[in-house]
């Protein structure tokens, strides 16, 4: 069956996704039209994906031991016979690409140029990579697909990378006070006496294969797909029409990777590891909101990864776009205001109570798919996990990986606004090597009031 049929005369008269009657694909131009910044895309017709017939998708075998036999991930909208998946790159920014495309900014037939883009330190590949189910949240052959995938590139297969590997310094004011109180001693290796600590960082957009993402979550595939396609307003029709693309680039951010010491390293189980795996708190972590532990946490194990790297061993800082706990920033504020101002003031005993009042759950980062990025570097054991949350340390040690010592945030650094989320999660079962709050102490109201 032919893809390119029925060019329909204007945006306006045609039908929408969500129901797919003709199959309207535009022909390739043989060139990219330029296109200037305020100009409009040449294009009048909606492109419906929600019918197969895609001549030229290469198949992709989710697990395959080598780049070649898993095939290329191509999300590609420049060339949609070639498409194998769901969605498309970058994550949440695919829609500002959209808009960049919309507005005559950009070129729907850009391809990108990916000369010296190839990642600065190899990853892998690793044995979990091609373990049955081990990884079904990420392309673990994402970041070399300029080498692993050269054949099709150059047979015009437009394929992207959906992990990227660079060098860094990050410089923190909170390690250089661990430099002048002692603390942390520069080398000139992996400390500056600037304060500057050198890493390898690496970020990665989420790619899910989706039989084994709902096997995770104890649900069927069917009820997976439907739900997503439903919950998104129908923003996928093929999540419901298309059962042969399996794999589904979603809509959401991914992770950013820190890595301090020798990437190599971390798939060593002989040498120490120190993690951490955050979730973006936006208001802690960048603006140094005090009614949570969050930059604390996060700056004492970028501490804690230095000092480890600095004994031979090896750092990790995994950080996942989860803002508030997976709910965004506006319920998140919505849940505070419903804290400071409810009766008795803000207590650790109401502090999952108002989340579930707003939210109607108390988290929904859902740690189920958080350690493949763990097995993507090769990871077998983590020697010190720099974290309290049970649902990291089971989600973790039930994918397989061994855990040493937990290591928990030193009082000291815990903001006194911070005290009631810290004594709520205290009392939920969260790691401490200290005493848990009874009932009577969690009534206490010990954060401020929204007027103070
Ligand atoms: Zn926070």
């Amino acid at each position: 069956m032919s893809v390119d049929t029925v060019p329909t005369p204007s945006s306006a008269s045609v039908p929408t996704a969500s129901q797919p009657s003709p199959d309207a694909v535009p022909p390739e131009p043989a060139a990219p039209s330029p296109t200037l910044p305020g100009t409009p895309p040449p294009r009048s017709h909606i492109r419906l994906t929600s019918h197969a017939g895609g001549f030229g998708a290469l198949p992709i075998q989710w697990g395959a031991a080598t780049a070649a036999e898993r095939g290329p991930v191509v999300g590609t909208t420049t060339k949609r016979a070639h498409r194998n998946v769901i969605g498309t790159h970058s994550g949440s920014y695919s829609v500002y690409r959209a808009l960049a495309v919309a507005a005559g900014a950009l070129s729907p037939h850009h391809k990108a140029d990916l000369t010296n883009t190839s990642p600065t330190d190899a990853i892998g590949p690793y044995p979990q990579w091609s373990e049955p189910g081990r990884i079904v949240s990420l392309d673990p052959w994402g970041a070399v697909v300029a080498d692993a995938f050269a054949t099709e590139l150059a047979a015009g297969y437009d394929i992207r990378p959906t992990i990227a590997i660079t060098k860094a310094h990050v410089i923190l004011p909170e390690v250089i006070e661990a430099l002048q109180s002692g603390r942390l001693k520069a080398d000139g290796k992996f400390l500056t006496a600037g304060g500057a600590a050198m890493v390898t960082k690496a970020a990665i957009e989420p790619v899910w294969y989706l039989p084994a993402v709902a096997q995770r979550f104890g649900c069927s595939e069917t009820d997976l797909r439907r739900v997503l396609f439903e919950e998104t307003g129908g923003m996928y029709p093929e999540l419901v029409t298309r059962s042969d693309l399996e794999v589904f680039l979603p809509p959401i951010g991914g992770q950013t990777l820190y890595i301090f010491g020798n990437a190599r390293d971390l798939a060593n189980p002989e040498v120490e590891l120190t993690a951490r795996i955050h979730d973006e708190c936006n208001g802690s972590d960048v603006f140094g909101s005090d009614i949570c532990t969050c930059r604390p946490y996060l700056t004492h194990a970028i501490e804690e990864c230095i000092q480890g790297a600095q004994r031979g061993g090896v750092g990790l800082i995994a950080y996942s776009r989860k803002e508030g706990r997976a709910l965004g920033e506006v319920t998140k504020f919505l849940v505070y205001n419903a804290r400071k101002r409810q009766v008795g003031g803000d207590t650790a005993d109401q502090y999952f109570a108002r989340t579930e009042c707003v939210a109607g759950v108390q988290d929904m980062r859902f740690q189920e798919l958080m350690p493949d990025v763990f097995h993507w570097l090769g990871i077998r054991k983590i020697h010190r996990l720099v974290s309290m949350s049970n649902m990291k340390f089971d989600a973790i040690t039930g994918s397989g990986i061994e855990i040493g010592t937990r290591v928990n945030i030193p009082d000291e650094l815990i903001p006194a606004d911070a005290r009631v989320e810290m004594d709520a999660k205290m009392a939920a079962g969260y790691f401490t090597p200290g005493a848990v709050p009874d009932a009577e102490e969690l009534k206490k109201a010990k954060g401020r009031g929204l007027d103070q």
